[in-house]
């Protein structure tokens, strides 16, 4: 038997082998799931034509719309404007209309990130100051025009002591109520921290994902975010753990997802690698789901999004043999 849950927590390496316990989830990252036996795995090899024909179902949207969801951490650095441009664009190839709210206004990027800088003429704080309409300050990408970017302010500027919870949620409510039709999905991409802009970045957000890394700074700071987005109200609470690196898991240098699933207790939406690639369209302004051929990344961030849109999760699962030696597709659970 090879599948099992791990005894050892330090030796779950391939704990983002992962299964999904829904018949929703994306084919590569599930299916086989229900048999978690050896014998059973190595029979039924991946089928690749199989996958990439089940890549053309469109996901369940479940809940009320617009979700507003906002992606968070506490500790900076982590993957959080990284995850929101991906799990972003990714809507918006699945067919969903999404707003991307860039709430963190010091260390603004998520326009970079995105490519869309130089496009950005007018922010919401020069919406609520009247000084231009809020269709003006939504830049929408070219690449896919169900996805649009609302910036807060000016790169470098100070959260205007005007802008806080009630703002942004005005903004939410305008998003809700515009002539054009409301977005699927809001995301507002949350800055570092539990301040000021933290406290204005939640504010109308109904369901969190919260990015963590898995080393026991970022897992600390994840933990006190997940408390107060409950006080906050908020219940639905996902996490998604990035720059995984199975060699140091191996290695027991680094934490595996099912330690880090333990220890913050939170439903799983993700895992993502550590991958060069995601700095390389970092600097590119080219988001990694859009890469041909995809990255590893980019197809967790994928499958992320999918699980999303049905509220669903994965479950990290441990696997004894090497996951090399399996190939591409084991990274997703076959
Ligand atoms: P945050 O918004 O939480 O501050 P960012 O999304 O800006 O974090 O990411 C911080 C840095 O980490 C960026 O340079 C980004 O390219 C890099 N990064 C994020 N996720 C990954 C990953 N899975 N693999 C490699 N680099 C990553
Ligand atoms: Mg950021």
């Amino acid at each position: 038997m090879a599948w099992r849950l791990p005894t050892n927590s330090f030796l779950s390496a391939s704990s983002f082998v992962h299964v999904s316990p829904s018949s929703h989830s994306l084919p590569i990252a599930s299916s086989p799931t229900k048999t978690l036996s050896t014998a059973s795995f190595s029979r039924r090899r991946p089928n690749i034509t199989r996958a990439v024909l089940q890549w053309n179902r469109k996901p369940q949207l479940a809940g009320e719309t617009p979700r507003v969801v906002v992606i968070t951490s506490g500790k900076g650095g982590v993957g959080k404007t990284t995850t929101t441009a991906n799990i972003g664009l990714s809507l918006a190839r699945l067919g969903f209309s999404v707003v991307a709210i860039d709430a963190d206004v010091g260390l603004r990027n998520l326009d970079l990130l995105l490519g869309l800088e130089n496009r950005v003429n007018y922010t919401a704080v020069e919406v609520i100051n009247g000084d231009c309409r809020l269709d003006q300050a939504l830049v929408r990408d070219k690449r896919w025009p169900s996805f649009e970017l609302l910036c807060i302010s000016k790169p470098r500027s100070k959260l205007p002591l005007s802008f806080g919870s009630k703002a942004i949620t005005w903004l939410v409510d305008a998003l809700r109520s515009r002539t054009a039709g409301h977005p699927d999905f809001v995301l507002i991409d949350c800055p570092a921290g539990i301040d000021a802009g933290f406290i204005t970045a939640i504010a109308p957000a109904d369901e969190a994902v919260l990015v963590t890394t898995p080393d026991i700074t970022a897992l600390r700071d994840a933990d006190r975010v997940t408390g107060l987005l409950e006080c906050d109200g908020i219940r639905d609470i996902k996490m998604i753990v990035n720059r995984v690196r199975t060699d140091l898991i191996r290695g027991e240098d680094m934490m595996s997802v099912l330690d880090v699933q333990e220890m913050l207790g939170l439903p799983l939406l993700g895992v993502i690698p550590e991958d060069a690639e995601v700095i390389k369209s970092t600097n590119r302004g080219f988001p990694l789901v859009l890469n041909k051929p995809p990255a590893l990344a980019g197809l967790a961030f994928e499958q992320a999004a999918w699980r999303l849109v049905e509220q669903d999760s994965m479950t990290a699962v441990m696997v004894e043999e090497e996951p090399k030696k399996r190939g591409f597709f084991s990274f997703f659970g076959g």
